[in-house]
């Protein structure tokens, strides 16, 4: 038992290493896909199960479809001319906010109306806690001369490590912001995102090289204001895959990212429509909203606008509020963090030896089924618990695939071993294991079967009865040792001698018989003759290294002429039998 589960086990791990060593190729990115799959929908229970609460303190200023429209019909421009944000910017931080931020990039000057912008360049100038956007891409030179960024936008990243590459997100190009807010502010940071293969958002950089610089994050700025901690300015690489910015301890991907941690679908975090801001802003005393400690993050969420990203908790979701979600993520602690790829083998391990001993060691196939199937289950349960209560993603696909091909791989061992184990019973059970001829309890089975074949099917059939001459003698003289040695060589002489077809087998002692199934009287004859010529003319060895002959006398007999039954029939052949021993021996009869 134990070495069928060795060795079981021993084909898993084998399997198990070949698939974590295929790092690429189109299985692993089939089961990527997969086990991302498993992460969103993990996400989205989470995510609607209400057990995580979004910060209330973070709240969205909607550039939503009405905002839009009302933009359109009052200011008969789009985008809103910037006097008019530097004016809400005005209403809001009279109470006393936290933070602003603007999840929007006010690129160069629009339409030429410098008194818009310097409004809110000086926005920027009187308030030390409002934020803004910058994007970073991979825009061809010719189009635009990649911008100068302010050295004090940049942030040092320091130390190295052998899982994070400092450089993995890097880019060549930017969308310029207005100069007068890049001099007037060091509240910037870019609004880049990592997308996964299948489109979907699901980590954030936590940095970003740009012509041998690193640029922060918008929501690490805003998230650490809102800490009261110094904007970040260093990040430390740590050997473990860890990323440090003072006492917050970040864990990106390979791709650079982090992975965030979902609070709900599309409208999680409190939205108020621009509209209804400017119109307070413009002396509207109907709105009546207290900013005071609050986050407010301005961004488009109208369908019609840009920025709709997809995310695992959402197919529809707007850029600002993955914005608040990281900022949300950083205050509480709660990025995701990925599981050890070294965890994840011995999680496979586990549940492929699980699989393994319940094939084994339950003699029920469809209930070892269940139980692995039931084991499979409760770790997918566990799974999501300890997402929940750890932020942690420990991965279900690659474990449980490994566990799947431990389960067949045992299945198909345990029937193979079991054939073979019935396989050895049987020919235990029909064989002589001196001459391995069949046995007598073999010959009798088979006579039966072979005479009603042959009176069903009007068929000949022929019994050769043979014993060997003077046998007694040939043991007292050479030793029963001799005397087995010879038994066992003309065993073989006359089964490589006879038929596939032919049945032989070891009647007793030192007789044999032969069944030849559609075998004439005649034919039998000549065949035990031929035999009986083969077996005197050899010489057989003996144990002490001699050598001697031996002949043997047979009797024939068939089915019809000599009887119809097996008693008869054998009857008939060992009359025949002791007839050539009374005739001179070494004969047939
Ligand atoms: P014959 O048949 O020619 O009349 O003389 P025989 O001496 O062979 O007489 P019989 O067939 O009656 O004797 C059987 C002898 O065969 C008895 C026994 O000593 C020997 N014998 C039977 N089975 C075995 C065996 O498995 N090994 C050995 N070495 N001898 C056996
Ligand atoms: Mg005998
Ligand atoms: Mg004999």
């Amino acid at each position: 038992m134990l070495k069928k589960f060795l060795y079981t086990l021993w084909i898993s791990i084998l399997l198990l290493l070949v698939f974590f060593s295929l790092k690429n190729g189109s299985f692993s990115t089939f089961i990527t896909s997969m086990e991302n799959r498993t992460f969103d929908i993990r996400q989205s229970i989470l995510a609607n199960s209400g057990v995580r609460e979004p910060n209330p303190d973070i709240v969205i200023i909607a550039i939503d479809d009405a905002s839009y429209e009302y933009i359109l019909d009052n200011y008969g421009e789009w985008p809103l001319p910037r006097d008019i944000y530097a004016k809400t910017v005005d209403y809001i931080e009279a109470q006393n906010p936290k933070n602003i931020a603007f999840d929007l990039m006010f690129v160069k000057s629009i339409k030429d109306n410098k008194n818009a912008d310097t409004a809110l360049i000086n926005t920027f100038k009187k308030y030390n806690n409002v934020y803004t956007a910058m994007n970073l891409d991979d825009q061809p030179h010719d189009l635009r001369t990649p911008p100068v960024l302010p050295e004090s936008l940049a942030v040092k990243v320091q130390g190295t490590s052998k899982k994070v590459d400092p450089d993995y997100l890097e880019y060549s190009n930017c969308r310029a912001i207005l100069e007068g807010i890049l001099n007037a502010t060091n509240n910037i940071g870019m609004i880049n995102v990592v997308r996964g293969d299948d489109g979907v958002l699901r980590k954030m950089p936590l940095f970003i090289k740009y012509h041998d610089k690193y640029y922060p994050q918008l929501a690490l700025k805003v998230a650490f204001d809102y800490l009261g901690m110094k904007s970040p300015d260093e990040f430390i690489l740590n050997d473990n895959g860890k990323v440090s910015v003072k006492d917050k301890h970040f864990y990106p991907d390979k791709d650079g990212g982090v992975i965030l941690n979902w609070y709900g679908a599309a409208g999680t975090y409190e939205n108020i429509p621009l509209y209804k801001l400017i119109k307070a802003a413009n002396g509207d005393k109907t709105f009546n909203y207290d900013f005071s400690n609050k986050i407010v993050y301005f961004g488009a969420t109208a369908s019609s606008l840009f920025d709709i990203k997809t995310v695992p908790v959402d197919k529809v979701y707007p850029g600002v509020e993955v914005q608040a979600t990281y900022v949300n993520n950083i205050i509480d602690g709660s990025l995701i963090k990925k599981c050890p790829t070294g965890i994840n083998i011995l999680l496979g391990l586990i549940l492929a030896i699980l699989t393994i001993g319940a094939v084994f060691m339950l003699p029920s196939m469809p209930v070892a089924f269940g139980v692995s199937v039931s084991v499979y289950a409760i770790y997918v349960v566990l799974t999501y618990y300890v997402m929940r209560f750890f932020n942690l993603w420990v991965e279900i696909v690659p474990p449980l695939a490994v566990a799947i091909f431990a389960f067949i791989a045992a299945v198909i061992i345990k029937y193979l071993i079991k054939s073979r184990d019935f396989d050895t019973q049987y020919k235990l059970a029909t064989t002589d294991g001196l001459t391995e001829l069949y046995n007598h309890r073999y010959f009798q089975e088979q006579m039966q079967l072979q005479t009603s074949h042959a009176k069903r099917y009007e068929l000949p059939l022929s019994l050769i009865i043979i014993d060997i001459d003077f046998f007694k003698k040939f043991n007292d003289q050479f030793g029963h040792q001799s005397g087995d040695a010879v038994l066992r060589q003309v065993a073989f002489e006359l089964k490589k001698n006879v038929r596939a077809a032919d049945i032989i087998c070891r009647y007793g002692g030192e007789e044999m018989s032969i069944i030849l199934p559609n075998t004439r009287y005649e034919e039998a004859l000549k065949i035990a003759q031929k035999l009986c010529d083969i077996v005197s003319s050899k010489k057989y060895k003996l144990s002490n290294g001699r050598e001697s002959n031996v002949t043997i006398s047979l009797g024939v007999s068939s089915y019809g002429t000599d009887g119809e039954t097996p008693a008869q029939i054998i009857e008939n052949a060992d009359k025949r039998l002791y007839n050539a021993k009374n005739n001179g021996r070494n004969r047939v009869n």
